[in-house]
Parts: structure tokens; C-alpha cells; sequence
């Protein structure tokens, strides 16, 4: 990204604060206005003092007149000052905020339309995206300030004072001018010299924060294995870099700052000596008032400049950080697509066609599979860890797009589908479900956010849910976050009750289970499987036995299909799987032991 590339996209969020940034010009145009004044009355006051002393016509009160034209001129300037400089920086930190707060808005609105395939990569892992996103919105703010309510004026700042100078001596003005292309100079020399620097900075920065947020996230691994010396080994090497790197542009900030400080110094030496030899050479209109206000008006000039450095290094942050964030924004590709089919019923019947699908870091997950989901029927995928369960379920619920083949729901192409209506239309229940932070209440209204208490109640009820929570002493105010894993798993069953919808995915709901929890899961899910196209991916017997129709996967191929009984007479993957399962569990002994004429229906 270029510097005209940046002022085109960022033009659209200052445009509806035009009317803010037009006053906030205006008001600092005053104020750079007014800085000329205390070299004007300088001048003025020199001048006239040093014409009264040693005049015959010398009185205390001309020179009292003098002074109090002064004392009111300057204090009145100052008044003035402080009001515009109030109102200017006040106005100034309102558009930087306003535009942040857009910035900030956007990027959320926009992602929150992505599809999952934009988060799979691992460039977009959480912490990265959090950190790409603050400082776009935070460094593209400021830029906007900088550039809209302080360069400008700077600019004008700087030129009202060269035509000053001009106007009180062409010799002075010319010597005033041939310091600022070494100033510009040396300001470009800097901005180029560090730009490296600084976009390793925005790296540094990503993984910092990502890094961070990845050591919080896996604490107890850390902590269980000793291994705080290794987090914090590499933990020590990402600082090292990041803070060596901003010691290498501190570094060369300063050398280049005592340069400049350096040539504006020669600056003032040079119109010091200039306006003292026309001074006393006696040239026309050349007094010692002239020597001050030279001076301050050449400090007019070079000050603004000094700031450019600081806009040039914001520009150029903006240009690096904005790049980040921009790319997140306009990521067009990421949108998820939708059709416009919305039927009045949805069936249920899923087919896939020869469908091969790689995620987008590259795994190949599913490799030619082709199957059917019967409506009103129970299918179960079953295979071992990896073999393509749950990416199935995902392209399903259209989350990601096969690379090749078909998919289709009641015999209309997934493409088709609206995909916010038909995700309406389908429940998913993973093995653990995300908890917002909030009520029990309001996790389950998420399912249907208009629903009643009633609803809520019923659904709870429903997922063996209502007796544990009315129990607890908030009730169903009690934070969501603090129930245990079986029963945030019921939240989220119950949440899919009040969803009520025709199509519902079970992605290993008990996995992480105890047998309690399972068993109260197994009977609300039993409930809910009533007249709904069920699929269940699970690694229990009890859930798989239940099932019409099996399809047994392997390393992303279909290996075998057909009922349970129809698979486990063939042998084979399926009957693999259910004969590990039956002996990791010990049916023989436990069918001994088992007590099965006390049925406990809790
Ligand atoms: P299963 O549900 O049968 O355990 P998955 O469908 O989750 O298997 O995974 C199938 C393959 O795809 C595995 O090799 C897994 O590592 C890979 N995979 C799953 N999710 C992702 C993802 N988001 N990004 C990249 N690879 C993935």
C-alpha cells in the first residue's frame, strides 16, 4: 500500500465528519495566525523603546502607553489562544475518536460475515487478528488526525512565517529558505531509513500478542508439565527482538533528531549574523528590533517542520498498519456466499457426491465420498479420530465448500441454500459448546432470542436441565461459565430445543463426559431425535447402536455403509471400532455385574 492507496480508503470514514474537521481548520488556521503576533510585537516594542530612550522627548508616560498596548495585546492574543486551542484539540481528539470507534465497528461487522475457512488460516489465529485490527484502527485514527487537523496548518504556520521574513528582508528570507530543503531532507531520510524497522515492528507486534494469549489459553498443559522455562525462553526471544528493534528505531530517532536540532541552530546563528551586519552597516529599515524578530520568526518556521517528523513516522505507521487491517476489511472472497432459496419446508434428505474437500491450510480431509441422509432418520458417521467426521458436518451446515462434487439439501445444491435460513434450520451440538459469558437464561435465549421465560424453562426442562438450575441459588440466574461440563453441555441442548430445528448435528456431545451426564445427555438427546434428519458422530456404542444408517470412515474415505447390524456382519472398520469400543468398556464382566432389573430412569 502507497500513501495515495491510503487516502482513498480512509477517505470514506472522514467524509461524515467533513463539518468537524472544517472547523477544526479554521480553528487552528486562528491559531497559527496568532503565533505570528509575539514576533510582530517584539519588533514593535523593541523598536519603540529603543527610539524613547536617550529622546528629548522622553516621558514615563509614553513609555507606560508602550507597555500597556503590549501587556494587552499579548494577553489578549493569549486568551484568544487558549480558547481556540481548547476548541481545536477538543474537536481534534472527537474525530480521532469517532473515526477509531468506525474503524473498530467495521472490521467487527465485516468479519462476523467471513466464512470458517478465513479463520482456519493459521495468519488469522485469534490473538494476530485481535492485534492486527487495534493497531489498524488505532494508527489509521491518529493518522487521520495528524494529517487533517495538524499538518495543514503547519504548513500555513510555516509559510506565513517565510513570507514574513521575506517582507521584512529578501537576504534573511533567502537564508530562512535554504534551511528547510535540508530540513525535508533529512525528515525524508529518517522516515526511509526507519520504515523497515517499523513494519517489523507490526510482526513483533502480532506475535506478541498472539503469544501471550496462547500461553494464558494453555496454562494447565504449562503448569502440568513444568515447562515455564520453556514458555518463558521463547517468550525471551520474541521480547528481545521486539525490543531491540525499537531500540534500533529510538536510536536512530535521536540521531537524526539531534541533526536536525543542529541545522536549525546554524539556521538562527546565520540570520543572527545577516540582520546584525545590515544592522550595522545602517541598511534601510534594519534595526535591533529586527535581530529578535527574525529569530522568532525563523523558529515560526522551522517548529512545524520539526512536528513533520512526527507526522511522517504516523503516515508511515499507517501505511504498514493499515495494509494489516484493510486487508482483514476488504477481504471481498471471505464473505460467505449465499443463495436465495428458501423453501417453505425443509425436508431434511442431505446427498453428497463424489466430494473431495482440503482445508485451507492444506490437509486433504475428505477424499470422493458420496452419501445420503435419509429425513426423519438417525445416520451415524463412526470412524477413528481424524477420519473426516466432523469436516463432513461442517461442509453440511456449510461452513466450508467442497473442492469438488455435489452437496444438496432436498435436492437443491447447497449453493443455492440461503445460508443464514438454512443454518435456521439446522441444530449443532458439538462435544464442547461455546458459553457466552452471562446467565444460564441468556445462553439458552440464544438458541431463540425473542423466546419467553416460559420457553427458556420448557427447553431447560427438556434437556434434563429445569431441577439442577432451580436448584442452584441464583436459579437461572447463576453465571453459565460456573455449571459444570455436563451440564453446559445441556445448556447447549437445550438451547437447540428452543431453536427447534427439522435438521440437527451431534458432533461426539458426550465425549467429554462422566457417565451421570452422559446418560441424562443420551435421554435428552433421545427426546430431541423425535421427527427430526439426525446426524450423530460419536464414539459410543449405545448412541451408534441406535442409528438407522452407519457410515464407517477412514483417513477421509468412505469405507462402508448400511445398518449397524448389516456393517458388523460384514466386518470390517465399523465392526473394528464397535469391538475396541465393547472391550475397552468390558461388556462381558459388566453385563455380570449389572444389576438391570433396578432401572433408574433419573
Ligand atoms: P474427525 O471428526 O473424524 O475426528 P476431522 O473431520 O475433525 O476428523 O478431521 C479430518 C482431518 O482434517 C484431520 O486430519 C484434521 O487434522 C484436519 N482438520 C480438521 N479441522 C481442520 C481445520 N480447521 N484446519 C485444518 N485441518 C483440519
Amino acid at each position: 500500500m502507497n500513501l495515495i492507496n491510503l487516502f482513498k480508503k480512509i477517505l470514506p470514514y472522514v467524509k461524515p465528519y467533513r463539518f468537524l474537521v472544517a472547523i477544526t481548520l479554521f480553528l487552528t488556521l486562528i491559531g497559527s495566525l496568532l503565533a505570528q503576533v509575539n514576533a510582530v510585537v517584539l519588533d514593535w516594542t523593541v523598536d519603540s523603546i529603543n527610539a524613547l530612550v536617550g529622546s528629548p522627548e522622553f516621558t514615563w508616560g509614553k513609555a507606560v502607553k508602550i507597555l500597556t498596548i503590549v501587556s494587552i495585546v499579548l494577553l489578549g492574543k493569549e486568551i484568544l489562544r487558549a480558547g481556540i486551542s481548547f476548541a481545536q484539540r477538543n474537536f481534534g481528539e472527537k474525530l480521532r475518536i469517532n473515526i477509531s470507534q468506525r474503524l473498530s465497528l467495521g472490521v467487527v461487522e465485516r468479519i462476523l460475515k467471513y466464512r470458517m475457512a478465513f479463520f482456519a488460516r493459521s495468519e488469522n489465529a485469534p490473538g494476530m487478528l485481535q492485534a492486527r485490527i487495534d493497531q489498524g484502527a488505532s494508527s489509521i485514527s491518529r493518522t487521520i488526525q495528524s494529517f487533517f487537523i495538524d499538518l495543514l496548518p503547519m504548513i500555513v504556520s510555516s509559510v506565513l512565517a517565510l513570507v514574513l521574513i521575506f517582507a521584512a528582508n529578501l537576504y534573511v528570507g533567502l537564508t530562512a529558505l535554504a534551511i528547510v530543503p535540508i530540513y525535508f531532507w533529512i525528515t525524508s531520510r529518517q522516515a526511509k531509513k526507519l520504515k523497515g524497522s517499523r513494519k517489523n515492528m507490526r510482526g513483533f507486534n502480532e506475535k506478541r500478542s498472539g503469544s501471550i494469549m496462547n500461553i494464558l489459553e494453555s496454562m494447565n498443559v504449562v503448569k502440568s508439565f513444568n515447562r515455564e522455562e520453556i514458555e518463558m525462553a521463547k517468550q525471551t526471544e520474541l521480547q528481545n527482538g521486539f525490543y531491540g528493534n525499537q531500540m534500533k528505531i529510538r536510536k536512530a530517532s535521536f540521531g537524526y533528531d539531534s541533526l536536525k536540532s543542529f541545522v536549525s541552530q546554524t539556521g538562527t546563528v546565520l540570520i543572527i549574523i545577516l540582520t546584525s551586519y545590515l544592522v550595522l552597516i545602517g541598511y534601510p529599515g534594519m534595526t535591533i528590533g529586527k535581530i529578535m524578530y527574525h529569530i522568532m520568526l525563523f523558529s515560526n518556521v522551522t517548529a512545524p517542520i520539526t512536528q513533520l517528523q512526527r507526522i511522517f513516522d504516523d503516515l508511515n505507521d499507517a501505511v504498514i498498519y493499515a495494509e494489516g487491517y484493510f486487508d482483514i476489511v476488504d477481504a471481498d472472497n471471505e464473505v460467505e456466499p449465499t443463495g436465495g432459496y428458501k423453501p417453505e419446508k425443509v425436508e431434511g434428505n442431505f446427498e453428497m457426491k463424489r466430494v473431495d474437500f482440503t482445508y485451507p491450510n492444506g490437509t486433504k480431509a475428505l477424499h470422493n465420498i458420496s452419501l445420503r441422509v435419509d429425513s426423519g432418520k438417525i445416520t451415524a458417521l463412526v470412524g477413528l479420530s481424524g477420519a473426516g467426521k466432523s469436516t463432513i458436518v461442517n461442509l453440511l451446515d456449510k461452513f466450508y465448500e467442497p473442492d469438488c462434487g455435489s452437496i444438496t439439501l432436498d435436492g437443491v445444491d447447497l449453493r443455492e441454500w440461503d445460508t443464514r435460513f438454512l443454518r435456521e434450520n439446522i441444530g449443532l451440538v458439538l462435544q464442547k459448546n461455546h458459553i457466552f459469558d452471562g446467565s444460564v437464561e441468556e445462553n439458552i435465549r440464544y438458541g431463540k432470542p425473542g423466546a419467553t421465560i416460559e420457553e427458556v424453562y420448557e427447553a431447560a426442562r427438556k434437556a434434563s436441565l429445569y431441577d439442577q438450575i432451580i436448584a442452584l441459588p441464583k436459579g437461572f440466574d447463576t453465571a453459565a461459565t460456573n455449571l459444570s461440563g455436563g451440564q453446559q453441555q445441556r445448556v447447549a441442548i437445550a438451547r437447540m430445543f428452543l431453536k427447534n430445528p427439522p435438521i440437527i448435528f451431534l458432533d461426539e456431545p458426550t465425549a467429554s463426559l462422566d457417565a451421570i451426564a452422559t446418560e441424562q445427555i443420551k435421554n435428552a438427546i433421545d427426546a430431541i431425535k423425535q421427527d427430526r434428519t439426525v446426524i450423530i458422530i460419536s464414539h459410543s456404542i449405545s448412541q451408534i447402536i441406535d442409528s438407522e444408517m452407519v457410515y464407517a470412515l477412514k483417513e477421509g474415505h468412505l469405507e462402508q455403509s448400511g445398518t449397524p447390524d448389516e456393517l458388523y456382519k460384514k466386518g470390517g472398520v465399523y465392526k473394528d471400532i464397535m469391538d475396541a469400543s465393547a472391550r475397552s468398556l468390558n461388556i462381558e464382566k459388566l453385563a455380570q455385574t449389572i444389576d438391570f432389573s433396578d432401572d433408574d430412569d433419573d
